[in-house]
């Protein structure tokens, strides 16, 4: 008579002993430009990979700002570089 062995492996466990070549699916991270200039009413935003700037006006918050707007170029094409 055989015994249902007492430690039970992980899921995660077996995941990576059954596939040992997959890799995990991650999200591909977005590409941000950031502020290099800010007046009073406007913002400057530069990417620091394609150089690519923007202007925007209108109502922001700080933390809007420092957090970055999503580069077009960079996250439709790829990073040139
Ligand atoms: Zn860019």
């Amino acid at each position: 008579m055989t015994t249902a062995p007492s430690i039970v492996p992980s899921k995660a466990y077996r995941q990576i002993h059954m596939f040992p070549d997959a890799k995990r699916r991650r999200v591909r991270p977005v590409k941000r430009m950031h502020v290099v200039d800010a007046g009073s009413e406007y913002l400057r935003f530069q990417c620091a990979r394609c150089n690519a700037t923007r202007t925007y006006h209108g109502p922001h918050t700080i933390t809007w700002a420092k957090r970055g707007i999503p580069c077009p170029t960079c996250n439709q094409n790829g990073c040139p570089q």
